[in-house]
């Protein structure tokens, strides 16, 4: 059997564990301490100097937090890009709120203007004006930031902006996560850069950053007693794993580029099977190909495909199944123009990793090219 080609799995650095050692040798095994700090300013420094960000257990628990502090409490409705992975909705869950799902675009494959206002319209009518959206740019791609703030600003609802597969990316010389009001990174295993598992929220706002950080402390107030005036978690990342996080961002440049460089081979490899569609950067926008991803001519193709490499040992998926389609959220308030079924029926996402040898390239181009030989 053929070696295992995952879709995308971890890639040390190198100094990753000099950090870690480190971090045992002066005994800062907590969810606190120097490499917490220094994390936070390394991605600050990579983002924008003037943005303020809080090292979190995960992107989720960023998510999380981040409903929380754009007020979205029981019974609120909060939009959510219906094409994205189910960590996006589950928060607005955990908060009691409802989610009401907008369908995707054909650019970017993310959240779509023109439906996004129907639904903010639509609500607005019912008497629900919506406390929040949720925009995710999906497998690196940029959503269409200058549109979605244009829509914020003019209904007043902020933007909590899922960033979590696009940490590297930018939208006209900015880089994704300094969008939103607030914005979500993740570190999980399987993303561009990890901590094993971790997570950032990221705001312009060093208030949104300093509540962050208490409500993920158990929100102790100021005392020497432990007093708690509020509901806190604990969600803050451990200085173990900020080790691993600041060796990372030391090579976070080059996994973009590799990564960059996978979506390329596989684009000219294929060139001349006219069946499969690649989604391009458009002008301004610059995507970290976080998953290279093609859109074939039918489900029964994409699952011929993706059947036939799986028995070659190599691991592909389909796109995110939208969550309007998803049993758990398929009985909440949607918007839909049919975009997002079809990108889920068609398309599927091939092994992307920074550190795919050219041989397993070769295999996963050789693989398909054979599928459609045959
Ligand atoms: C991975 C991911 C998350 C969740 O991040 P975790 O760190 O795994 O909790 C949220 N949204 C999107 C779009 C993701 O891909």
């Amino acid at each position: 059997m053929n070696s295992k080609i995952w879709l995308s799995s971890p890639h040390m650095g190198g100094t990753e564990q000099s950090y870690v050692n480190n971090a045992f040798d002066t005994n800062w095994i907590a969810p606190l301490g120097p490499h917490v700090v220094g994390f936070e300013s390394d991605i600050q420094e990579y983002l924008n100097q003037s943005i303020h960000v809080a090292a979190l257990s995960s992107g989720t628990a960023a998510l999380h937090l981040g409903l929380i502090l754009l007020n979205v409490g029981h019974g609120d409705e909060v939009i959510c890009q219906s094409k994205t992975f189910s960590a996006s909705a589950n928060p607005i869950i955990y908060q009691g709120a409802i989610p009401v799902f907008v369908d995707s675009e054909k650019d970017t494959w993310n959240i779509c203007p023109e439906q996004l206002e129907i639904a903010i319209k639509d609500r607005i009518s019912k008497g629900k004006k919506p406390k929040a959206i949720i925009a995710v740019h999906l497998y690196g791609m940029p959503y269409k930031a200058k549109e979605i703030g244009a829509i914020s600003k003019k209904y007043d609802i902020p933007v909590l902006e899922d960033s979590a597969e696009a940490l590297g990316s930018s939208y006209h010389g900015e880089k994704c996560g300094t969008f939103g009001d607030i914005a979500v990174l993740s570190f999980n295993g399987n993303k561009i850069i990890t901590t094993s598992g971790g997570g950032a929220l990221v705001s312009k706002n060093p208030e949104i950053k300093e509540k962050a950080v208490f409500l993920a402390t158990q929100a102790r107030d100021k005392a020497v007693e432990y007093l708690h005036s509020s509901i806190g978690y604990n969600y803050r990342l451990s200085n173990v794993l900020a080790g691993i996080g600041r060796g990372q961002m030391e090579v976070l440049d080059d996994r973009v580029k590799a990564r960059r460089r996978v979506y390329e081979f596989y684009k000219e490899s294929f060139n001349d099977i006219e069946e499969l569609k690649f989604n391009d950067d458009h002008e301004g926008f610059y995507s970290n190909r976080w998953l290279s991803c093609v859109l074939t001519p039918s489900e029964g193709i994409r699952e011929g495909i993706r059947l036939s490499l799986e028995k070659d040992n190599i691991e592909t998926r389909p796109l995110w199944k939208p969550m309007h389609q998803q049993p758990v959220f398929k009985d909440y308030p949607q918007y839909l123009n049919g975009i997002s079924d079809e990108l889920f029926e068609k398309g599927l996402c091939l092994p992307s990793g920074s550190n795919l040898t050219d041989d397993e390239l070769n295999r996963v181009s050789s693989a398909i090219k054979t599928y459609f030989r045959a």
